[in-house]
């Protein structure tokens, strides 16, 4: 049975990125009609913002991908290791292509509000264009890292040239032969300066936090490898499935750093340093455990990547993170970063203790040291992680509460699925969630969803409301394991993944650390369980 209220669609959701097309194809499964509005111009999500140059997946291409259709693993061919923005967003395309999803997604439509009607269980949707659109189920698939954070620095609007947030990069900007100055120094800029710097007259980084940056080793992808990953997709598909975060990576290696010796530690770090964050979980199994495991680690990885490759002591000294462990801030990959910095063309500053910014003028970058002179100014400065996105639109629950309001202070959420006070809304990767190859658990998500919609129409259920002592569980739960991990002290170093890189809100628990397979068995639990998190009517209250 259906909803007894009539509405334009059974499910909105906003954004078209992996989400929106994981979204698509199992609610159309589920036999619901849909429609997908993004602000963007095109399919994508990230990949339809980030174009930056050198913007390209972090996680390996052929698990970064979709799963539900054998055809298309088998049919698509990615070009290399790490795929770039445009490869990404043209695999959206084929499978939008291939499943005939287009007449779903309506693209240059930001959606404003999202309000509960409690009398009729339906929710009421406005775009930015003030037209409205009805449906029973809200669903964000906003991503968990979109909202960008812009920083509040004096004199942003005086400078004379192109001054945008990384994530916003005018499309045909001509850089070559231009002074170009990045703000910030997270995973964006490492894949960014390299490129910039090759054709640019100068690029000058200006850097708070230095991050331990560890090999990308791209690589082209060749016949035997995708030849011998097409054999192999089931089993890639479990070990994502089956892993931590959600990588196609191998199971544990039952080796610890505290029961090798350091030369035997030293050995495996070797033989394992073929790139990719593999190489933190497939050498030693207590590097995220122990302090000193943690510490050997990032030794190895300051040696091999800043001592080795830096050649002036003093910017290799300013690029060595220091007083906070591996991956309490997420660690880029790289792809020439630190080589970049031998370029003439190439200067750091240290904007943290040196030269901090006072200022942004109509010429640049006024540091308490230095005029620098740009015509280009990119502010690399990240992003309202987990969050962002749902706080920058209205979404108005049952009793009038806007979303934002209620994360004031904590974003509590069921599994970072649904959220106390908020009926027929669900989300992919809300807060809450684990931070992980983000297909996999976008899919895990997606079928969470569906499963759920599929329960109340199979038993003329109209509307879910989600427990509040549920959530109260879940962020106790989230929390718990937070405290007793290493990502705790990210907020020592304004670490996104506790919301500390911002400036409008005080950091928090935002991820389940407990395990990205862990939570995935959760889901299956409540999900086989009839979704004990939930409580379900027959009419809107
Ligand atoms: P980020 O890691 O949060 O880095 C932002 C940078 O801007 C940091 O260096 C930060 O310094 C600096 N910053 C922020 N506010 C500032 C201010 N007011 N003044 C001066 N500096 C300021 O952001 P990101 O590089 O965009 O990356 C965010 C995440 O997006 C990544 O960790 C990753 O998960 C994702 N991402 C993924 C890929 C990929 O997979 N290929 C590529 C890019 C990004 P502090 O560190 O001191 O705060």
């Amino acid at each position: 049975m259906q909803s007894s209220q009539t509405t334009d669609f059974d499910a909105i959701v906003v954004g078209a990125g992996f989400a929106g097309v994981a979204l698509t194809h199992y609610l159309r499964e589920a036999g619901l009609s849909l429609r997908v509005f993004d602000r963007a111009p095109d399919i994508g999500g990230t990949w339809a913002w980030n174009k930056y140059p050198g913007a390209a997946t972090d996680s390996e291409g052929y698990y970064y991908c979709l799963t539900f259709s054998k055809e298309v693993l088998e049919e698509w061919t990615w070009s290399k290791r790490y795929p770039g923005w445009e490869e990404t967003q043209n695999y959206l395309r084929f499978v939008a292509d291939k499943f005939d999803m287009w007449p779903h997604l309506q693209f240059n439509t930001e959606i404003t509000r999202a309000e509960y009607q409690a009398d009729r269980g339906i929710w009421i949707v406005t775009t930015g264009d003030g037209a409205t659109h009805t449906c029973r189920f809200f669903i964000s698939g906003m991503g968990m890292i979109s909202q960008p954070q812009i920083p509040n620095i004096p004199g942003q609007t005086t400078f004379k040239g192109p001054c945008f947030h990384s994530s916003r990069w005018p499309e045909g900007l001509e850089f070559a032969g231009k002074r170009v100055g990045i703000i910030g120094a997270g995973a964006t800029t490492v894949q960014m300066l390299p490129e910039v710097a090759k054709t640019a007259a100068s690029v000058t980084v200006f850097q708070r936090t230095p991050n331990f940056v560890m090999p990308a080793m791209q690589k082209p992808m060749t016949p035997e490898w995708e030849k011998e990953i097409k054999e192999n997709y089931q089993e890639i598909i479990d070990k994502c499935r089956n892993h931590v975060f959600g990588m196609g990576f191998n199971p544990p290696s039952g080796r610890t750093v505290a029961e090798s010796t350091p030369e035997e530690v030293q050995q495996v770090f070797e033989e394992n340093w073929h790139g990719s964050f593999r190489w933190v979980f497939e050498t030693f199994d207590d590097l995220l455990a122990t302090p000193e495991a943690n510490k050997a680690a990032a030794d190895f990885i300051i040696e091999k990547m800043i001592k080795a490759k830096v050649e002036d002591p003093d910017t290799a000294e300013l690029l060595t993170p220091k007083g906070y462990p591996l991956f309490a801030k997420r660690p880029p990959l790289d792809h020439g970063y630190y080589e970049a910095f031998n370029r003439d063309n190439v200067k750091l500053v240290d904007i943290k203790d040196y030269e901090p910014i006072v200022e942004i003028t109509e010429t640049g970058v006024r540091t308490t040291q230095n005029h620098h002179e740009f015509d280009i100014i990119v502010l690399a400065t990240g992003f309202k992680a987990y969050t962002g996105a749902l706080e920058a639109m209205d979404i108005v629950g049952e009793g009038g509460q806007i979303l934002r309001d209620k994360w004031q202070d904590q974003s509590s959420s069921i599994m970072g699925v649904a959220v106390a006070g908020y009926p027929n809304f669900f989300m992919v990767t809300g807060p809450q969630a684990p931070f992980a190859n983000l297909p996999t658990s976008i899919e895990q998500n997606a079928q969470w969803i569906s499963e759920c919609v599929k329960k109340m129409n199979a038993e003329g259920k109209q509307v879910f409301y989600p427990s509040a002592t549920a959530e109260e569980e879940w962020t106790n739960l989230t929390a718990e394991i937070h405290a007793q991990t290493m990502m705790a002290e990210g907020d020592k170093v304004n670490s996104w993944m506790m919301g500390a890189n911002r400036e409008d809100r005080k950091a928090r628990v935002l991820i389940f650390f407990g395990g990205a397979h862990v939570y995935y068995d959760k889901l299956k639990e409540s999900s086989d369980a009839g979704f004990p998190e939930l409580a379900f009517a027959d009419t809107a209250a």
